[in-house]
């Protein structure tokens, strides 16, 4: 029988399998390892996903597409160097309206990327979340703070399960001695975001191209860093590339208020929109901002897009959307 690791013979390609490959970030992540060479295995039931994202690797030989959902067995006959698992809603509309898929994707859909890794002998990275802070009482949040989260709350759901994630990550790496690696995501934009998926930067730039009201929820004085998705797709690259196995933080430490924000999207489309408030949504965090000096150590990494460059070019894909 061949060695578990050994790669196809007629490839000396890597071969990465993403998890939530239709996703905004799934999606960017597949196409930066593809333009790094490596062959890629995109998995994605499109439960939050669109074919829309990869449409453009149709045809594409070193990328071949299952539709499946995660939390189910993972079956490849392939040999598999690298397993990211991205599938999973992210946002808390999405945790409202599907908490248990949330749940499931997070722990049960982990748990399976996680056997997949093993039997492959693979490296496995999972794509964390800020969330696992929860509304921080620590400002910035570095990646030592254990977190202030609500176990019952709406964003419980996804909260928890991103939790569970990073200590069975743990666990598999102290007992099966596989290679891991934690990404902890702050809040990340540009194309390929969902127009109606509820999270602040799809909704204020859509409302702003109707010249509809943006809706601040509540006074809008809570805080959030954005970074452009490209920054974000390379420092996580770097991390799998690494040998660091604990949770690193990868944003953009550039921290507004939400109100802002939408002013700066006010501007940035030269929209006639008001600005109007709703009530903010329970456990809704009031600031958050990524201490990123482990990923600047480590990783020698730091986010190279300036916010009005990044949302020039997300207005222009949301331009053709709405
Ligand atoms: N938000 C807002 N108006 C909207 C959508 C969101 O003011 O139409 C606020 C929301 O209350 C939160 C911030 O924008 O404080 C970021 O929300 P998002 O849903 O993008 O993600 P979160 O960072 O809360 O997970």
């Amino acid at each position: 029988m061949a060695p578990k690791k050994k790669r196809a013979a007629n490839s000396s390609r890597p071969v990465s399998v993403v998890t939530g490959a239709a996703g905004f970030l799934g999606s960017h992540l597949t196409d930066l390892l593809l333009a790094r060479g490596h062959r890629v295995i995109g998995i994605d039931n499109f439960v939050t996903g669109s074919v829309r994202n990869i449409d453009h690797l149709g045809g594409n030989a070193n990328f071949k597409f299952i539709q499946q959902d995660v939390t189910e067995f993972i079956f490849l006959h392939d040999a598999v160097d690298f397993v990211w698992h991205f599938a999973s809603p992210a946002s808390p509309i999405d945790y409202l309206e599907i908490p248990i898929q949330t749940l499931k994707v997070g722990s049960l859909g982990t748990h399976k990327a996680l056997g997949l890794a093993k039997n492959k002998g693979a490296r496995f990275l999972i794509a964390s979340t800020s969330e696992i802070y929860g509304d921080p009482l620590v400002h910035p949040q570095t990646e030592e703070y254990w977190g202030n989260v609500s176990t019952i709350g709406p964003r419980g759901c996804y909260d928890e399960s991103k939790r569970f994630a990073e200590a069975l990550t743990m666990a598999y790496h102290r007992e099966h001695k596989i290679a891991t690696r934690i990404v902890r995501i702050f809040n990340t934009y540009g194309p390929r975001m969902r127009v109606n998926d509820g999270r602040v930067v799809p909704a204020f730039i859509s409302q702003a191209l109707k010249n509809k009201p943006i809706t601040v929820f509540g006074d809008g004085k809570q805080t959030r860093s954005f970074c452009y998705y490209a920054d974000l797709i390379e420092g996580i690259y770097r991390l799998m590339m690494s040998d660091y196995n604990l949770p690193v933080n990868i944003g953009n430490p550039c921290e507004m208020t939400m109100l802002q924000f939408a002013e700066e999207i006010i501007k940035a489309t030269g929209s006639k929109s008001r600005i109007v408030h709703r009530p903010l949504p329970q456990d809704d965090p009031k600031q958050r901002k990524p201490d990123i000096a482990k990923a600047k150590a480590l990783l020698k990494w730091e986010p190279q897009v300036p916010l009005a460059q990044g949302l020039v070019k997300t207005i222009e894909y949301f331009r053709g959307k709405v």
